[in-house]
């Protein structure tokens, strides 16, 4: 019997070792830290021998394929050790489209804006009556849904690190955000590795398959134009700088409303009418738009769906107002980029609270909307030096804090009326939380026990 060895036991890993096991492989599960409780259940639940706190190499070693969960970076000895003796290594992306029949995918990924895409994406079909499911980096595991569901689509977010594992995957609707700077450290701090990994969105693609981008993205139109890949897929690009012209169809932000179009099918949407704000919600409202008209959609139904769609939590998501003073979490922005497009949709004068655990940021994109937005920037972490340093003589007042508490105190007290709090941290959040969602609760939690109260 083929041997499975899955690594990682959280969402991904735990997923793909039941799929595994419902197919009649012998699955062994492996983990170096703690295998959550309620996973640990599923995996015996489902007979499948596991191990936490160690990896025993010689059964790992055993394998005839590996499912790596994307948590575990390439450096680590056990995939060390894996890949001196070739064993194959594969994502639960490249593993659970083996087995998922007829359905088709809409796969998407960026630097930023997956998540907000996807849902938008996944409530759109879901409005529309169709059967379909929402899986990989949000939600439940994409194995896991087709070892215990059975679905028409799934639309499923990628990230890098699921991407670089998938070889042989294809996906029917591919969407590509964007591509700038992030996750460096995995990839030997070389951009070029990143942007490699994130291409992969559209490898093996045909005719029949559809290609969303964005092309105002500099990256992305630089890795089309190189001429490296065959492009064979229709391809529909999505842009709000300038009109880009495809035969398949394409969409356009005029600064007031888009329109998307594939083949015969458009749509045109205000976007202020919808209820999430900013350029970047254009462009992923955009997006959503062309996937789910070449998945074919409704023209009035899509319409219908932007404009119901709200917020995702943690994505400039309102948190309340009192006494004139707005207070927005933007926890998920944990990159430069992100907080771009967040200070870019403020108007009002910005008291932004920042800092974490900084990947190795480079701030200057975002110091002419601080110089012209932001009047009290508010650090919140442990090492706020880079910080203090980058923004001193750009924005009038600089606080340095070393928790929420403190931090939250500090932006009462410099907010007046008609001003924002927005936290956007361009950094990680594991200094003084968990992570970044459990930031964003406790600032929401803050602003509702100290501020609204
Ligand atoms: P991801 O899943 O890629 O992290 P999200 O939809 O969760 O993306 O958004 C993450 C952060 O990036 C949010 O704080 C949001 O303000 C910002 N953002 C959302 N969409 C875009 C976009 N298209 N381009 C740049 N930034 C974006």
């Amino acid at each position: 019997m083929k041997k499975i060895v899955v690594l990682g036991g959280g969402i991904s890993g735990y997923g793909s070792a039941v799929l595994a096991k419902k197919k009649g492989f012998d699955v062994f599960l492996s983990d170096m830290g703690k295998v959550a409780e309620k996973y640990a259940a599923i995996l015996d639940e489902w007979g499948i021998e596991w191990e936490q706190g160690q990896h025993t190499m010689e059964r790992i070693l055993a394998a005839d394929e590996v499912i790596k969960s994307p948590g575990i970076p390439e450096k680590a000895a056990a995939v060390q050790a894996l890949r001196e003796q070739g064993t194959p290594i594969i994502s639960e992306m490249e593993f659970a489209a083996r087995y998922m029949g007829k359905a088709r995918t809409i796969c998407i990924t960026g630097s930023n804006g997956k998540t907000t895409t996807t849902s938008l994406i996944y409530k759109i079909m879901r409005d529309a009556g169709m059967n379909v499911a929402l899986g990989g980096n949000i939600g439940e595991s994409f194995a896991y849904q087709v070892a215990t569901g059975e679905f028409d689509w799934y639309v499923l977010e990628l990230s890098s690190f699921q991407l670089d594992g998938m070889y042989d995957f294809r996906a029917d609707v591919a969407v590509l955000m964007n591509i700038t700077p992030d996750h460096l450290d995995r990839y030997g701090y070389c951009f070029q590795n990143y942007v490699d990994s994130k291409m992969r969105i559209m490898q093996n693609q045909h005719s029949l398959n559809y290609f969303v981008y964005s092309a105002d993205d500099e990256v992305i139109e630089k890795e089309i134009a190189s001429g490296k890949y065959p492009m064979r897929m229709r391809q529909l690009p999505f842009a709000a700088k300038a009109a880009v012209a495809s035969g398949a169809g394409d969409g356009y932000f005029d600064g007031e409303e888009f329109t998307a179009m594939v083949g015969k099918k458009s749509v045109v949407i205000n976007a202020s009418k919808m209820q999430i704000a900013g350029l970047h919600n254009a462009y992923n409202a955009m997006a959503a738009a062309l996937a789910t008209l070449a998945a074919g959609v409704d023209e009035e139904q899509v319409v219908k769906s932007i404009y119901d769609f709200c917020p995702v939590e943690h994505r400039l998501e309102p948190a309340g107002e009192k006494d004139g003073v707005k207070w927005i979490n933007d926890s998920k922005a944990t990159n430069v980029d992100s907080v771009w497009y967040a200070l870019e949709s403020m108007t009002r004068p910005t008291v932004w609270i920042a800092g974490g655990t900084d990947k190795g940021n480079d701030y200057t994109p975002l110091k002419e909307f601080a110089r012209n937005k932001v009047k009290c920037l508010v650090c919140m972490g442990l090492d706020n030096e880079k910080l203090i340093k980058e923004f001193t003589d750009v924005v009038p007042l600089v606080i340095s804090c070393s928790s929420l508490e403190e931090a939250m105190q500090a932006a009462r007290k410099v907010a007046e009326e008609g001003d924002v709090v927005l936290l956007s941290p361009a950094c990680a959040s594991f200094d003084l939380f968990k992570n970044y969602e459990q930031r964003g609760e406790l600032f929401k939690k803050w602003v509702e026990d100290n501020v609204l109260k």
